[in-house]
């Protein structure tokens, strides 16, 4: 085959605590990860020139080497140079519909679909293990975004451990397309603030992220049961996020008002938040709703669903 299109859902963060800092200067964290049907298509295929080239609809992403997406292809050229030197370049093509800088992984799943992509594109047969530590290199939440569905994510959220899937959640998402919350500046005010509290020893430290295993909202995801999930979600970004952008507060305040909502949490870092309904039909109504208590054309709102996949091949030529 040349050439691959890819299908790369972006993911919501059910649950996202912070416990410690990192000698790399990251976080320990300890999350639970959903991929959703909002997905970007990625086509790989195999580049005219000896060149990584990609592409973007979406004016905001940049086609350089700043992309994520490019990072992966140069990183697949760096690791298996003779496959580089046998097929010759890469074309990497982006639809985007994923929101950009949201904290709903668009540039991660990106990077996770070209792995993917050029994988099959060069008949490498990697590993789903190895697929996800040549992802964790480009970012922490490369690996979850490759096979995406539902699990916990400790470390710096590379470490994975898959929970059953749950496919029969409705979902709310809205961003404001023009605002964007720096994920860089939201771990540093909330060390700034709660980093007192962080846990220093690292058996502790185990002992906290494992407590996630074994905890409220684990329960409720084997349980499969919604509204159980929504009154369990929480984020401790929002902690620092909400009260800095009265938008983003705003959107929460209004989506827990609506009927049929069963919980509501920002999404990572945001800006995007995000409602889980009781049903389709219930999602789209409070979809109408929000745009009508917020009628603000930089508004943008999604219907979409859980997920039980991450990167999936819609078709190869
Ligand atoms: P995360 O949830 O992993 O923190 P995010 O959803 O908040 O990510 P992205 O959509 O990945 O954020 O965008 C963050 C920044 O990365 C953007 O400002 C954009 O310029 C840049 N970027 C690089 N590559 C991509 C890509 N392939 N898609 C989207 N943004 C990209």
């Amino acid at each position: 085959m040349r050439s691959y299109s890819l299908i790369a859902p972006a993911k919501i963060n059910l649950y996202l605590e912070i416990i410690g800092d990192r000698p790399d200067g990251f976080h320990e964290l300890a999350m639970i990860l959903q991929s959703i049907g909002l997905a970007d298509r990625i086509d790989v295929k195999v580049g005219d020139t000896e060149a990584i080239r990609v592409r973007c609809n979406h004016p905001q992403v940049p086609t350089d080497k700043s992309n994520l997406a490019y990072r992966a292809a140069e990183l697949m050229a760096t690791e298996f140079p003779d496959a580089y030197a046998k097929y010759g370049g890469v074309d990497i093509a982006i639809a985007k519909h994923i929101p950009v800088a949201a904290g709903l992984a668009g540039g991660s799943t990106n990077a996770a679909a070209v792995l993917v992509g050029i994988d099959l594109l060069w008949q490498l047969g990697l590993t789903q293990s190895e697929l996800e530590e040549l992802g964790a290199t480009l970012g922490s939440d490369v690996p979850f975004c490759i096979a995406g569905g539902t699990a916990i994510a400790t470390g710096r959220g590379e470490q994975l451990s898959p929970l059953p899937s749950l496919d029969n959640i409705y979902i709310v998402l809205a961003k404001y397309r023009s605002l964007e919350v720096s994920t860089a500046w939201a771990y540093k005010t909330y060390r700034a603030s709660f980093g007192n509290s962080y846990i220093k020893d690292k058996e502790d430290l185990a002992a906290r992220a494992s407590a996630v295993h074994s905890g409220a909202m684990v329960k409720a995801i084997l349980h499969k049961d919604a509204t159980e999930i929504a009154s369990k979600l929480h984020n401790d970004l929002e902690k620092v996020v909400l009260p800095a952008y009265p938008q983003v507060l705003e959107l929460r305040e209004t989506f827990a008002k609506q009927e049929g909502v069963l919980g509501t949490m920002m999404s990572g870092s945001g800006p995007s938040v995000f409602a889980i309904c009781e049903s389709k039909e219930q999602a789209e109504k409070v979809k109408v709703n929000v745009t009508t208590a917020i009628p603000d054309p930089d508004l943008e709102l999604f219907v979409t669903q859980s997920v039980t996949h991450g990167i999936k091949v819609a078709s190869s030529i």
